[in-house]
C-alpha cells in the first residue's frame, strides 16, 4: 500500500515537472509571437543601403584624364589604366580602363583621390557570379548606370536600421513620408554653414 502511494506521488511530481518545462517552452514561443519581424523577405524585399555604402564602383570614361592617381593611392593598384599619348594634341588619350572587383576591397581611395571626380561608388552590392573573370569591369560595365533598389519595380524596398524614425524597429509597413531619426548629411552641411 505503501508502495503504491510512493509510486502515485512520484508520478504526480513527474507529470507537474513536465508541465512546467513545457509552460516554460511556450513562454518562450508566446513571447516571440508578439515581437516584430526583423527579417528581411530577399530577393522580394531589399534594404536600402545607407547614402555612404561602398558598392559597385561608377565610372565616367569621358571625364578620365589618364593620370593614373588611381592607381598610384590604390592599396592594390588594381585599376588598369590603358592609355596612349597622342603627339598632335599633346595629350594623353584614354583607350580602356578596367577594376577587378574580385579583388578590389572598395575602400574608395581611387574614389576619395580622382581629380577629376570621374569615379564615384554606388549602392549596388548584387556583384556575385559563376566565374570570378565576370567581376573584371571593363569601361563599358563600369560606365553602366547604377542599380538602384528604390526603382526596381519587382522589389520592396525597406528602410535599414539607420534610415528608420527613433524607437522604430520594423521596416515593414512604415508610412511613405516617415522621417528617419537624425540629420541628412545635407541638412549637417548646411547647419555647419549657417
Ligand atoms: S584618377 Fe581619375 S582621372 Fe586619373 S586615371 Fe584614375 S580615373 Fe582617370
Ligand atoms: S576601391 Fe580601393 S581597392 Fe578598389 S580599386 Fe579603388 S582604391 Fe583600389
Amino acid at each position: 500500500m505503501f508502495k503504491i502511494l510512493k509510486q502515485v506521488g512520484d508520478y504526480a511530481k513527474g507529470t507537474i515537472e513536465a508541465a512546467k518545462y513545457i509552460g516554460e517552452g511556450l513562454s518562450v514561443t508566446f513571447d516571440h509571437m508578439r515581437r516584430r519581424p526583423v527579417t528581411v523577405q530577399y530577393p522580394y524585399e531589399k534594404l536600402i543601403p545607407s547614402e555612404r555604402y561602398r558598392g559597385r564602383i561608377h565610372f565616367e570614361f569621358d571625364k578620365c584624364i589618364s593620370c593614373e592617381v588611381c592607381v598610384r593611392v590604390c592599396p592594390i593598384n588594381l585599376p588598369v589604366v590603358d592609355w596612349e599619348f597622342n603627339k598632335e594634341v599633346k595629350k594623353k588619350e584614354l583607350k580602356h580602363y578596367s577594376i577587378d572587383f574580385g579583388v578590389c576591397i572598395f575602400c574608395g581611395n581611387c574614389v576619395e583621390y580622382c581629380p577629376t571626380n570621374c569615379l564615384s561608388m554606388t549602392e549596388e552590392y548584387e556583384l556575385a557570379t559563376y566565374d570570378r573573370h565576370e567581376l573584371n569591369y571593363d569601361n563599358v560595365a563600369l560606365g553602366r548606370l547604377p542599380y538602384k533598389v528604390t526603382q526596381d519595380p519587382m522589389v520592396t524596398p525597406l528602410r535599414e536600421l539607420g534610415y528608420l524614425p527613433k524607437g522604430v524597429l520594423d521596416p515593414h509597413d512604415l508610412p511613405a513620408g516617415s522621417q528617419r531619426s537624425g540629420k541628412r548629411p545635407e541638412e549637417i552641411i548646411e547647419d555647419t554653414k549657417s
